[in-house]
C-alpha cells in the first residue's frame, strides 16, 4: 500500500481547471492526504490536491485501504472518502457521523468498512439520486443510518426511473436504501453539537439536487451541481437544465462566503472563486444558446457555429454537453423569451 504526498502544497495548480486565473484565487493552505490505495488516478489525485484545503493526515482505520481518505487538521472529524463513485463527505458529531452521499455500489463494502470503526452513522444525506451517490445506501441504511434526501430523490430511489441513453429502467433501491426523511425546499437538523442544513437546488443537474451545508465548519457539499473537473452534466431527462444550473450556482454563492469550502462529487475541494467561475461560464453559455435557439439551430449547429469558442474553459465532450443543454432548453422554452417558438 503506497502513501504518497501531494505535491500541491502552497500553490494553486490549475491544470485540472480550464477556467479562471490563479490570481483570482485565495492563497492555498497546506494540503495533504492520509492514505492512498496505490491505484490512484489523476481524478483522485486532483481531489487530494484540492484548491482550498488546510487538510492534514489523521489516524485511520486499517480497513480504509480501498479508498482515499482526505482529512483536515483544522476541522477535526471531517473526512472526504474518494475513489468510490462520487466523493463521500463525513462530519463526525458527538452523536454519530453525518455522511453525504454513499459512493457507488461496487465500493459499498469498503465504504462501510471505512466508516464503521469511526462510530455510528447518524444520518446519510443524498445530494441526488444518481448511482455514483447512492450505491452504498442500502449498506449504510442497514448499518442504522437515517437516510435523508429531497422528495424527488426519495421518489426516484423508491420507484426506479428510466435511463433513455441505455433504453432501460433502473430498479428502485431495496427498502433499506431508500430515504425515509425528505423535504421540498429547505430543511435542517441538529446532530450532536453540529447543525446541518439542506436546500433544494432546483433542476440544476437532476430534479432532486440539494446542497448540504455544515455552518459550524463552513463547508458545503454540492454533489454534481458544481463540476470543477469533469464536464458539467445536465441530466435533461432526469430534470436538469442549464437555467436551473445557473440559478443553483448563484444560490451556492449566496449561502457561502469568502472562506466557504465547497465539496463537489468529482474533483477537488474548491472555494468561492471556482464556483463563481463556473456560474459565469454557465451563464455565458446560457445567453449564447438562447440567441442561437431562436435561429432554430440544433446542438450540432451550435457546436459548428463555435458557440463554445473563446470561453475560459474547454469541454471533454462538447457535443454531449450541448446536446443535453439543448434538450433542457427546449423543455423550458416558455421561460426563455415570449417569441422563442
Ligand atoms: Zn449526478
Amino acid at each position: 500500500m503506497a502513501t504518497t504526498r501531494c505535491r500541491c502544497y502552497g500553490s494553486v495548480k490549475p491544470k485540472h481547471r480550464h477556467f479562471g486565473s490563479a490570481e483570482r484565487l485565495a492563497p492555498v493552505p497546506e494540503l495533504r492526504f492520509s492514505r492512498n490505495r496505490n491505484t490512484g488516478t489523476s481524478s483522485r489525485r486532483d481531489v487530494l490536491c484540492g484548491i482550498v484545503g488546510g487538510f492534514a493526515a489523521a489516524a485511520l482505520p486499517a480497513t480504509a485501504h480501498a479508498l482515499d481518505v482526505l482529512t483536515d487538521a483544522a476541522t477535526p472529524g471531517f473526512l472526504i472518502l474518494s475513489g468510490s463513485g462520487g466523493n463521500i463527505v463525513v462530519l463526525a458529531t458527538s452523536d454519530g457521523q453525518i455522511v453525504v452521499d454513499s459512493g457507488n455500489a461496487r465500493s459499498s463494502g469498503d465504504v462501510v468498512a471505512t466508516l464503521r470503526p469511526l462510530g455510528k452513522i447518524a444520518a446519510l444525506v443524498n445530494t441526488h439520486w444518481h448511482k455514483d451517490q447512492t450505491g452504498a445506501n442500502e449498506a449504510l441504511g442497514r448499518a442504522g443510518a437515517t437516510i435523508i434526501a429531497h422528495e424527488k430523490t426519495r421518489q426516484r430511489l423508491s420507484a426506479g426511473w428510466y435511463v433513455p441513453a441505455e433504453d432501460r429502467y433502473e430498479e428502485a433501491l431495496p427498502p433499506a436504501g431508500r430515504p425515509t426523511k425528505a423535504f421540498f425546499a429547505t430543511g435542517a437538523m441538529q446532530i450532536g453539537e453540529k447543525r446541518v442544513e439542506f436546500g433544494y437546488l432546483i433542476e440544476a443537474h437532476t430534479d432532486g439536487d440539494l446542497y448540504v451545508r455544515f455552518p459550524d465548519v463552513n463547508i458545503i457539499a454540492v454533489g454534481d451541481v458544481v463540476s470543477p473537473e469533469r464536464d458539467p452534466v445536465l441530466d435533461w431527462f432526469g430534470g436538469g437544465w442549464l437555467g436551473g444550473r445557473v440559478d443553483a450556482l448563484a444560490k451556492l454563492l449566496e449561502i457561502g462566503d469568502a472562506n466557504t469550502r465547497y465539496v463537489p462529487s468529482f474533483g477537488p475541494v474548491i472555494g468561492r472563486a471556482e464556483v463563481q467561475a463556473e456560474h459565469d461560464l454557465m451563464l455565458a453559455i446560457f445567453d449564447r444558446m438562447v440567441v442561437n435557439l431562436r435561429l432554430g439551430q440544433t446542438a450540432a449547429d451550435m457546436l459548428k457555429a463555435g458557440l463554445l469558442d473563446g470561453l475560459p474553459r474547454t469541454f471533454e465532450d462538447p457535443a454531449k454537453f450541448l446536446y443535453d443543454a439543448h434538450k433542457g432548453l427546449w423543455a423550458h422554452h416558455n421561460k426563455l423569451m415570449h417569441d422563442i417558438v
